[in-house]
């Protein structure tokens, strides 16, 4: 299928921070997303925490299945707007890259401790691993992607970030966030594919895991509303032995609904406003986007998991410790470098002269803290401070 004008193009690409020549069978962007696909930062994502940590269950999400399921959202809209499948599918796989162990609890702990050697920021960390962290090239640091699929890893950036960015590499990635301009489309439908992903899921978890009943999901319109049809259309699904099916049915409901909303209101936009080319697009107003009404659902639906999952006792519970490991990690790490594996960051630090000798040695340990796994994490933890938080945790 031919693509849209306004879709990315690989021919057309800003191109690869190290010059490499074509790949003879694949265009740039398959060959980023099979770079990702490649990566030790990858396949790490399969052992660490979406909300639920790891060893709490094994059908829960982890980072790894949640990406798989943005790559799946991202790339069935963008073959009916018939935008780049290739780049939404890299950017997709990659968006996490740089999590922490321990979900949001260990990127906000890591912040933390990194207040006064330059903070922490996730997608910015996505963006370094991408760059600088994966180590396996002969020539260069890092995975040499596109700018393409970089500016769509890096979704948001301090303006501090952005200048340090820029002054590193003039007119790149960290450029919009000073210019306040637009990423390609197929950035800004990744975006939306990871909160369409997210709702979604963590209803299915949540009430999975108990935490949730599915009663009082109905008080989320959208929910309640696909639960109430699934119900007319097949009765035998209010049987108590249906509940996980019914629960299924709903949440693939409400996925299409978000879907076909999506493309339906994008689609629209594009034919009115007729971007002439990406660049044309990253000039102008967003043009992906939910229609009114479904955006007011959506953050009905946000605001729910707000209150009664991320914010559920149990999960604050886990999270409390999840961000000590953290802390303590960092604390012990900053007070005994030797404890390092050797040699960790001598490549990454390599271009950061623009930071003091504290802020390098800070760097290179909220690195090695946010590649880890929850399980690892939790050893490392108990190696340098003879405590066992997570009872549970497989050995
Ligand atoms: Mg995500």
């Amino acid at each position: 299928m031919e693509l849209a004008p306004y879709a990315s193009d690989p021919a057309q690409s800003r191109g690869r921070r190290f010059f490499e020549f074509d790949a003879p069978t694949r265009t740039a962007y398959q060959r980023d997303r099979d770079r990702i696909v490649h990566s030790t930062a990858f396949r790490r994502l399969v052992y660490k925490t979406q909300v639920f940590l790891n060893h709490e269950g094994d059908l829960f999400r982890t980072r790894l299945t949640h990406s798989l399921e943005v790559a799946q959202l991202g790339r069935s809209v963008a073959r009916s707007l018939r935008l780049n499948e290739d780049l939404v599918e890299a950017i997709a796989l990659a968006h996490d890259l740089g999590h922490t162990p321990f979900g949001h609890a260990g990127q906000d702990a890591l912040n933390a401790c990194m207040q006064g050697y330059g903070g922490f920021e996730h997608n910015l960390q996505s963006l370094r691993v991408v760059d600088q962290l994966e180590a396996c090239y002969p020539q260069f640091d890092g995975i040499n992607l596109t700018f393409e699929t970089r500016e769509g890893i890096l979704k948001h950036c301090s303006r501090a970030n952005a200048e340090i960015l820029e002054a590193r590499e003039p007119d790149g990635v960290g450029r919009r966030f000073l210019a306040a301009t637009q990423p390609s489309l197929e950035a800004q439908l990744c975006n939306l594919a990871d909160e369409i992903a997210y709702n979604a899921h963590d209803i299915d978890d949540g009430v999975r895991s108990g935490l949730i009943a599915m009663e009082q999901m109905l008080e989320v319109t959208l929910f309640e509303r696909h639960h109430h049809q699934a119900l007319l259309d097949f009765p035998g699904l209010g049987a108590k032995q249906s509940q996980r099916r019914l629960l299924f049915e709903t949440i693939r409901r409400m996925l299409s609904e978000q879907v076909y909303d999506l493309i339906a209101v994008s689609g629209v936009e594009l034919a009115a406003s007729q971007p002439s080319g990406p660049d044309d697009v990253r000039h102008s107003p967003p043009m992906l986007a939910f229609s009114a009404e479904m955006r007011s659902l959506s953050v009905q639906l946000k605001q729910f998991l707000f209150r009664n999952l991320y914010r559920h006792p149990q999960v604050v519970q886990t999270t409390d410790l999840a961000k000590q490991v953290v802390r303590e990690l960092f604390a012990s790490y900053l007070a005994a470098p030797q404890e390092l594996p050797t040699n960790f960051g001598a490549d990454s630090v390599a271009d950061v002269q623009l930071l003091t000798t504290a802020q390098t040695h800070a760097r290179v340990v909220a690195d090695y803290i946010a590649g880890m796994t929850d399980r690892f994490a939790a050893r490392e933890h108990k190696r340098l401070t003879g405590q066992r938080l997570f009872t549970q945790m497989a050995e």
